[in-house]
């Protein structure tokens, strides 16, 4: 039987990949919902070559646009919280959940307390929610998938194996384009220095955050919900070949590891597929090639994003929801042009200052200390620039 599916955020970067996988295989898989944020041409092109039912845009104003431009098909163009909702909860089995930042929440939340199986890339949902979306997915059989590749790699070594044999978790991070950096040159950077990854082709937002390592600081907390391991027992290590996505160590000193190319196909194809596995055009691996893999540990002196986001996960309550808001409102005014790239890190930081909130106690807290957040930092932006 076909494999019923629906992915949010089908425009992105995580999206069009996922829909490049299903459009090869398409015995496999029956597309049941697309949506976007505003890119009205991107939506319908997908929606009408994969034979979607549904179409959701984000943004309202592109609805018409997106009508237009589904003339004559079977497809259903909508708007909303509801049809946003229906994408996510509707008839599909399977949501990949690709929608960059808290955006992503509530539409994942919903596919969850209907009990599908997740593909979850947007991990920005993940660290704001945390136990919520944890508990939630095991009192609704949910399955979590995880996309991230780290994640993916983990999950991978961990199949078939005990958790109380399992001793750390070592998330493997490229280092970014400001890895060498000089100190000098890391307060010069430009956007568009921050968004050209070394290895990774991803959306402005994850390359920046790859940029100042908060990504890899969203990955651990993303790690600690997704596998239930502490904060010390979650290792970063600087990988700049990005061939090792991410490692395990037993234990009985075992270490697992999983290798490929840099080509997010391969997270998403085992999501995809999972349990079982399926072809992917990615490019394969030759170690003979490559020749060396090289380690070493992270800077956070550099790099204090990925020790800020240490400290929120073990100061837990508010901070997670916090340090992801903040970083979302401070990357946009960093690729808007309004500040310096290490201005990012110093704007989340003083936005957990502020944290004196307890833990989220439902998903309407976290939606809450979300925007509290996103206002506080808009002013301290604000009292910068002014
Ligand atoms: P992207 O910016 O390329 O795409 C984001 C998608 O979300 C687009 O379809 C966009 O239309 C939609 N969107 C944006 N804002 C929205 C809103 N307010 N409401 C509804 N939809 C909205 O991002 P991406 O690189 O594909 O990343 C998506 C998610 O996957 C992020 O959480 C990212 O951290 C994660 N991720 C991405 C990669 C990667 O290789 N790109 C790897 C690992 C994890
Ligand atoms: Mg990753």
């Amino acid at each position: 039987m076909k494999r019923r599916v629906s992915i949010l955020g089908a425009t992105g970067s995580v999206g069009t990949s996922t829909l490049d996988l299903i459009e090869r295989s398409p015995d496999r898989f029956d597309v049941i919902a697309l949506t976007a944020g505003s890119d009205a041409q991107g939506l319908a092109d997908a929606a009408r070559r994969t034979s979607a039912k549904l179409a959701v845009i984000a943004d309202p104003s592109h609805l018409a646009e997106l009508e237009t431009r589904l003339a004559g098909t079977d497809c259903r163009a909508a708007t909303g919280a509801d049809a946003l909702n229906e994408a996510a909860a509707g008839e599909a089995e399977w949501v990949m959940a690709a929608i960059v930042g808290c955006a992503g929440l509530v539409p994942v939340m919903a596919a969850i307390e209907a009990g599908r199986t997740v593909a979850l890339a947007n991990k920005e949902a993940l660290v704001s929610a945390g136990a919520l979306m944890i508990d939630a997915a095991a009192r609704h059989g949910a399955t979590l998938l995880p996309v991230d590749s780290e994640h993916n790699a983990i999950f991978q070594c961990l199949a078939g194996s005990r958790r109380e044999d399992v001793a750390k978790l070592i998330l493997t991070a490229s280092g970014g384009p400001f890895r060498t950096a000089s100190d000098a040159a890391i307060r010069a950077a430009t956007p568009a220095q921050a968004v050209a990854h070394p290895n990774w082709t991803m959306g402005a937002k994850i390359s920046v955050d790859s940029a100042t390592l908060m990504n890899k600081g969203l990955e651990l907390i993303e790690a600690h919900h997704l596998f239930g391991l502490p904060s010390n027992r979650i290792d970063i290590l600087i990988h700049p070949q990005s061939v090792v996505h991410s490692l395990v160590e037993f234990i009985d000193g075992s270490v697992l590891a999983q290798l490929g190319s840099p080509d997010m196909r391969v997270p998403i194809a085992y999501a995809l597929a999972w349990p079982e596995r399926m072809a992917t055009p990615a490019q394969r691996l030759d170690l003979a090639t490559i020749r060396s893999l090289d380690f070493e540990q992270p800077d956070l002196q550099q790099f204090p994003a990925l020790r800020i986001a240490r400290q929120a996960l073990e100061q837990s309550g508010a901070a997670p929801t916090i340090l992801n808001a903040a970083n979302e409102v401070a990357v946009a005014g960093f690729l808007a042009g309004q500040f310096a790239f290490t201005e990012i890190a110093s704007l989340v930081e003083q936005a957990l200052e502020r944290a004196v909130a307890g833990a989220p106690s439902s998903i309407e807290d976290v939606i809450q200390i979300d925007l509290e957040t996103r206002h506080a930092v808009a002013e301290l932006i604000e009292a910068r620039c002014h």
